[in-house]
């Protein structure tokens, strides 16, 4: 063997040994264990809902359930940088806990019966409502009802599409699509003539520069909706998850987190909610 082929075998071993490496690293990551060891954790989060849950165009994640999360993530032993952000679209967030893509999910997740048949939640830590978003213009939309043989926009495997179906506006046309800024989109040129889902969303859409003036929020608050963490059924994280929200609460953490995240849209918050208080 002359040294260039030495050296090329010397490249290919440490190269397959760095692949041992990271393979084990990635078979290792998102079990809850102990973290803080470069561990990684994977929490699903919103990726289209400002103030909430959004991935920037420079990559970064900002909202109120992301500043949540990452408490929450570092009460268990994970800096911000082991975090893995994965979207959680609403209609996905029960299968991808139960398939263990997630550790933990902070998605403006409401606890419902339905859904805890299938997920564990801690929490609540936001008491949010349903409302409608429209053009500044119409004033034909001054009451849920007006909602009938509207043009109604909700996504897919949220509970405010359910809510509309059963009780609200039975008769309303509702347009179900995938994610709440497709919805906006519709609502900008047209096409839909309200979008409807929690406040606390739709304060921070109407609030986006883009958007400025052009949508107004009913005020209807047409359900409690408490936001749960999602966890694996059975999961012994769901406990830590409390006692770590708990000290979110305590600690002043969460006040700061809702001024800096609903304080820009002027979203009018409730009172943190007792852990287990669940707002019927
Ligand atoms: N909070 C409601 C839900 O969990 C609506 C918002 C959403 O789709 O995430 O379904």
């Amino acid at each position: 063997m002359n040294p260039h082929q030495l050296s090329k075998a010397t490249v290919a071993v440490a190269a397959a040994l760095a692949l041992s490496f990271s393979v084990a690293a990635c078979g290792d990551d998102g079990d809850g264990g102990s973290g803080g060891n470069g561990d990684k954790i994977n929490v699903g989060i919103k990726f289209d809902q400002p103030g909430v849950g959004l991935k920037t165009p420079d990559g970064s994640y900002t909202g109120f359930d992301v500043d949540v999360a990452t408490y929450v993530a570092q009460q268990l032993g994970y800096e911000p940088g082991d975090i893995v952000w994965k979207e959680a679209k609403s209609a996905d967030r029960e299968t991808m806990l139960q398939r263990g893509d997630v550790d933990f999910i902070a998605a403006s997740y409401s606890i419902n019966d339905e859904r805890a048949k299938k997920v564990d939640f801690a929490g609540p830590y936001l008491l949010a409502h349903q409302d409608v978003l429209v053009r500044a213009d119409d004033n034909s939309i001054t009451k849920p009802s007006d909602l009938n043989n509207k043009k109604l926009c909700s996504v897919t495997g949220s509970t405010s599409a359910q809510n509309v179906k059963t009780k609200l506006a039975p008769d309303a046309q509702l347009q179900e699509y995938g994610g709440y800024s497709e919805c906006l989109t519709g609502l900008e040129n047209g096409v839909i003539d309200a979008v409807t889902t929690d406040d606390s969303i739709l304060a921070g859409y109407a609030a986006q520069e883009q958007f400025r003036g052009k949508f107004k929020l009913g005020g209807f608050k047409m359900s409690n909706e408490n936001y749960g963490i999602g966890v694996q059924k059975g999961s012994e994280l769901k406990e830590r998850i409390n006692d770590a929200l708990e000290k979110m609460v305590a600690d002043g953490a969460w006040d700061t987190a809702v001024k800096e995240n609903f304080g820009p849209a002027g979203y009018k918050n409730e009172p943190a909610p007792q852990i287990g208080n669940i707002v019927k």
